[in-house]
């Protein structure tokens, strides 16, 4: 925990318990989580968590740039720790996230030097191998 408590500093994030076991959750299990996941497992250290305080932590760490947001469809948002970039491959079979190395040096984009970039996503959707077996 001492370790993180590092690490959301660095980010200009004051470290918090909740916010403390929220990044602990996004480091430690990697599997792209709704936000009510999120709730779900914390609520059971912090009994008084409300879900307005997951979302405005999750948001502080999108601002301070720690964690970025994942949309897979209108109604789902998943969160994801800011590593090295990476794609995203959606199975439609079991609903699992999985991670894709990407190489950003040999992606081309055009069209896009006149404008700021703040993000960049790229998401496959499809059925994973296990799901194929
Ligand atoms: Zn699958
Ligand atoms: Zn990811």
């Amino acid at each position: 925990m001492e370790r993180y408590g590092h690490i959301l500093r660095s980010y200009d994030i004051k470290p918090s318990y909740t916010r403390l076991l929220i990044y602990q959750y996004l480091k430690e299990h990697k599997n792209h989580p709704t936000a009510d996941e999120i709730y779900q497992s914390i609520q059971q250290n912090i009994p008084t968590l409300s879900k307005t305080t997951v979302y405005n932590t999750l948001h502080l760490f999108i601002k301070k740039h720690l964690a970025t947001m994942i949309m897979m469809d209108e109604t789902e948002t998943r969160y994801d720790l800011i590593t090295k970039p990476h794609a995203h491959f959606k199975c439609m079979s079991c609903s699992k996230i999985y991670d894709v190395a990407v190489d950003v040096e040999q992606f081309s984009v055009e069209g896009l030097s006149d404008y700021v970039v703040n993000d960049a996503q790229l998401l496959y959707r499809g059925i994973c191998p296990k799901c194929q077996a």
